[in-house]
């Protein structure tokens, strides 16, 4: 399964998208593209945001369900990407797909309305997995600077480090807190999108904070792709892009302030 959002003219804005479903007989016609969807090589099934109403803006925005089998379906090739090597990411093409009305998902011209209301979710897991990878290369990186010397003493002893891994603990578990409580409000139904929104940029900035400093304190092995802070830190880059980007998280938390 692979969502279809984001296109090759833009993400952040996705009440502008262009790719387009019109309505042929009982059939509907889909034309356009998608970039950066994640499985988006490997899936069997897309659920595609698509504009069904060109004079609706967002409300003219419907998602369907797509199977990779249609005719006129077709994959770019596999992106190469900084990090995140373990899930494919690719371009989709849509020329003249043709599907029938079951293939329409929720109410036509409601995407726009189901994929705000579904967001937040995904932020929120965004938000849960940012600060547990980071917190586990936190932990292995503590144990380094407590078995790595240099002059005479373990790393971590020098004052510089043992107050920084003091900082880097207290951001990932106050980071926790706040998350805990959005999974609390989550569960009950009530997590607004503006909280997670705070979750979501929150934890990816102390996220990738935290890792740059675990790979410092490894000093050049750090750097090395053998090494799991490496990886971490390439991996971890993203999180300030995807999902809806920081800028955009911060746009919706200002809008709320009133401005
Ligand atoms: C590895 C990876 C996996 C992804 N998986 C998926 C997926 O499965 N499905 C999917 O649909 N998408 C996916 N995306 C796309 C991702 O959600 C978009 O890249 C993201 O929303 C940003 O869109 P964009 O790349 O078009 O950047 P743009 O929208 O062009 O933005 C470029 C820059 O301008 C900033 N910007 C834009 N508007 C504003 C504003 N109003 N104020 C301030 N700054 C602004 C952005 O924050 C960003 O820094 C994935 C991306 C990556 C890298």
């Amino acid at each position: 399964l692979a969502i279809g959002m984001t296109e090759p003219s833009g993400g952040s804005d996705l009440a502008a998208l262009k790719t387009s479903a019109v309505k042929d007989g009982d059939d509907w016609v889909i034309n356009g593209s998608k970039t950066f969807i994640t499985n988006g090589y490997s899936a069997d099934l897309i659920i595609t945001a698509v504009r069904t109403d060109p004079e609706k803006g967002a409300r003219g925005i419907s998602l369907f369900a797509i199977p990779s089998d249609a005719p006129g379906f077709s994959r770019g090739r596999k992106l190469d990407k900084v990090g995140q090597d373990e899930s494919d990411t690719a371009e989709l093409f849509f020329e003249d797909v043709r599907l029938s009305e079951e293939h329409v998902l929720g109410e036509l011209g409601g995407g726009f309305i189901a994929m705000m209301q579904k967001l937040p979710q995904e932020r929120l897991g965004c938000a849960i997995s940012n600060v547990a990878h980071a917190k586990q290369i936190l932990v292995e990186t503590l144990q380094y600077t407590k078995d790595r010397k240099a002059f005479g003493a373990p790393i971590g002893t020098f004052q510089h480090n043992k107050f920084l891994l003091a900082e880097l603990f207290t951001s990932i578990e106050v980071a926790e807190a706040y998350i805990d409580t959005c999974v609390i409000a989550h569960d009950k139904g009530e997590l607004t999108p503006v909280d997670a929104a705070k979750a979501k940029w929150w934890s990816s900035q102390v996220q990738n904070d935290v890792l740059d400093h675990c790979v410092q304190l490894h000093g050049g092995y750090g750097f090395m792709n053998e090494y799991r802070v490496a990886r971490a830190w390439r991996d971890a880059r993203v999180s300030k892009i995807w999902a809806g980007s920081n800028e955009i998280m911060k746009e919706l938390i200002g809008r709320d302030l009133g401005l």
